[in-house]
């Protein structure tokens, strides 16, 4: 079987961690432009990354494009227009998408021009399979778990404000910070991103989901609560700080919610706890854990 997404970006983290250290972390994140174009040297001498490219995209985010020549060499190119923590997401992502399936642009009609990638596939892996396994690449790599963890243990609640020292120790944005969160905490809670009072997305964490705290958001436009700090007209540094809502407001029970609102990006970012375990929750004869997957697989 081919190796985990997860696993091929470890063999990347241990030998960063042999070579800078176990506490390069505290020194600044990934230069995942230098690991592309290095490792990929390593590991495929006739054919690596020879150029990284910042450039106007026009509908994607980034592409990694396989050259003419042979032996080929490679490119990813991402959009100019990112900010510098997405950028390096995006690099990390079609670093992903070479390291785990470059070999179909040889086999896959699909892919003869290389991968060319939205927003939604580079921040949350939407699409095919194959944009999960870069996005869980990309994640790995950038946000090694055992580290993340030590600054965020699963038991501990975690604020915007934590979320965005993560974001600044591994030079990612915000929402990727807590996008990797949301996916290992034990803690209750859920992630939206929503722009002009209206949610594009929202992650519950596997115990949120559990318990029967989920929104749909795929195909239907969710209108976040009149009551939410993304729709009050309130000061950014009040929405970080958060308020206790009550039952009925966002479920039926209480919730703890703050909100990263800024112009600067054209979104807000609502970050919803639970207290407690909440009730238990069990949808019709499936295994809660198959049925978070498809959740989070199809949302
Ligand atoms: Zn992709």
């Amino acid at each position: 079987m081919a190796k985990s997404p997860a696993a091929v970006a470890n063999n990347i983290t241990l030998l960063l961690n042999a070579v800078l250290g176990q506490d390069r972390f505290s020194r600044g994140p990934v230069d995942v432009e230098a690991v592309a174009r290095e490792y990929s040297r390593q590991i495929a001498p006739d054919g690596f990354i020879e150029d990284i490219i910042r450039t106007d995209l026009d509908g994607c985010e980034g592409v990694l494009v396989p050259g003419d020549s042979r032996p080929r060499k490679w490119a990813i190119m991402y959009d100019a227009k990112q900010s510098p923590g997405r950028r390096a997401y995006t690099v990390a992502h079609e670093f992903g998408h070479f390291m785990l399936h470059r070999q179909m642009v040889d086999e896959d009609a699909d892919f003869s021009g290389g991968f060319h990638c939205s927003k939604d596939a580079i921040e949350r892996g939407v699409g095919r399979n194959i944009e999960k396994e870069a996005d869980e690449f990309a994640a790995s790599l950038l946000m090694p778990l055992d580290d993340f963890r030590r600054h965020l243990p699963s038991e501990r609640l975690a604020t915007i404000e934590r979320l965005g020292e993560a974001a600044t120790r591994y030079g990612v944005s915000l929402t990727a910070a807590a996008l990797r969160w949301i996916g290992y905490t034990n803690a209750r809670a859920i992630l939206i991103s929503s722009t002009d009072g209206f949610a594009h997305w929202a992650v519950p964490t596997r115990a949120a989901y559990r318990t029967g705290r989920f929104m749909r958001t795929r195909n239907e436009l969710y209108e976040m609560p009149s009551a939410s700090l993304a729709a009050r007209d309130i000061s950014p540094k009040e929405a970080l700080l958060g308020v206790r809502q009550n039952a009925g407001v966002w479920f039926p029970e209480a919730v703890y919610e703050m909100c990263m609102k800024t112009d600067r990006y054209g979104f807000e970012l609502t970050l919803l706890h639970f207290e407690g375990n909440g009730p238990s929750f069990q949808s019709e004869g499936d295994d809660p854990e198959d049925a978070y997957d498809r959740f989070a697989r199809e949302r």
